[in-house]
């Protein structure tokens, strides 16, 4: 049970579902709803509602934190990299590339690259 988690919604509790009622008899309470997994905001919400609940109290003071945007970010060949993969027609094999957005050109990669999430052709 240790790998059960909260909600992170700030009215979960709000919500008035059967399944979210919890407790002895005599002292039931709606509760936030704990599970294993969640299929909102990274795993983190148990619906778009808690989601959106969460963004409404929290969101300007994360943007804040995290930095704001200012001004137009632009998509230019130097970060227009986008991983992405085929099928080899051969063997049938998943060939993993690297596509440019801008350019169209086509790199390939390997799995290893496909997967790391801190390897980027993208310089800007
Ligand atoms: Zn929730």
């Amino acid at each position: 049970m240790s790998d059960l988690k909260f909600c992170q919604g700030t009215k979960c509790h709000q919500y008035k579902t059967k399944d979210r009622i919890k407790g002895t008899k005599g002292s039931k309470t709606y509760q936030t709803r704990r599970r294993s997994n969640f299929y909102y905001g990274g795993d983190n919400f148990c619906s778009m509602n808690c989601y959106n609940d969460w963004f409404n109290k929290y969101g300007d003071r994360a943007i804040d934190h995290f930095g704001r945007t200012t001004k137009a970010k632009h998509l230019t060949e130097d970060n227009a990299w986008e991983k992405t993969y085929d099928w080899d027609n051969r063997t049938d094999d998943r060939v993993y590339i690297y596509v440019n957005g801008i350019t169209k050109e086509q790199r390939p990669i390997t799995e290893e690259q496909y997967e790391d999430n801190n390897y980027t052709l993208n310089t800007s």
